[in-house]
């Protein structure tokens, strides 16, 4: 799995990872490894859940050392003002029981996390952020985190930064760099704010860049 959402975070329309897999024929347990793209809460608030307790129990789960120097440094929290203090809690909270259980394996940019998976450094958004590049035989598809928020926005213009960036700068470098290579490459892309299905392709056209989705079907089956 990469990301899981923001759980309960977020209010009480959202948190539906769990359920979805389910009705996608995979339980919890099933899960053997998180992927984060970065630890902000609407990505990693749901690998636990409000009791504390990991919500994927056989998972080993992964974030960049980046990001996890930043966001579970408990000294560099509790020297913020209280209200810049929500999103380093919620990650800290999180994580804690992967931590606990000799779980949380961090990894470093360049990394094959697992078998064709491979980390890439997408930071700006957060310290750490990173992207995934999933390959097989000739298929490609990057699992870009937040490397997009506003896709009504940012495909046109990709300098538009958004306030949680951490470096704002920066993130607009990666956001150019990033979409670049995925017209060139053609690859796939897979973003976390992207419209449902969230899986497309980058074209460019006149004004910028375009989000180009995939067709969205049922599956064809023999049965
Ligand atoms: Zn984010």
């Amino acid at each position: 799995m990469v990301d899981a959402g923001s759980a309960a975070c977020f209010g009480p329309s959202l948190g539906q990872v769990e359920s979805n897999l389910r009705a996608s024929g995979y339980s919890p347990e099933d899960v053997d490894t998180v992927l984060m793209t970065h630890l902000h809460p609407d990505h990693v608030c749901g690998i636990t859940n409000e009791s504390g307790e990991a919500v994927y129990p056989n998972a080993e789960l992964r974030a960049s050392q980046a990001d996890a120097d930043f966001w579970l440094d408990e000294e560099r929290a509790a020297a913020l003002p209280e209200a810049d203090r929500a999103f380093f809690d919620m990650a800290q909270k999180a994580v804690a029981p992967y931590q606990e259980s000799g779980r949380f394996k961090p990894f470093t940019e360049g990394d094959e996390v697992l078998t064709g998976i491979v980390a890439q450094d997408t930071h700006g958004h957060t310290v750490g952020h990173s992207s995934f590049m999933l390959t097989s035989d000739d298929d490609a598809m990057l699992v870009w985190g937040d490397v997009v928020h506003s896709y009504g926005v940012q495909f046109a213009d990709p300098t538009v930064a958004i306030e949680f960036d951490s470096d704002p700068e920066q993130a607009v470098r990666t956001r150019e760099d990033v979409l670049e290579s995925a017209v060139d490459d053609k690859h796939w892309v897979a973003g976390a704010h992207m419209p449902f299905p969230g899986i497309g392709h980058i074209v460019e056209n006149e004004e910028g860049y375009q989000w180009l989705p995939i067709e969205f079907a049922p599956l064809a089956t023999d049965e």
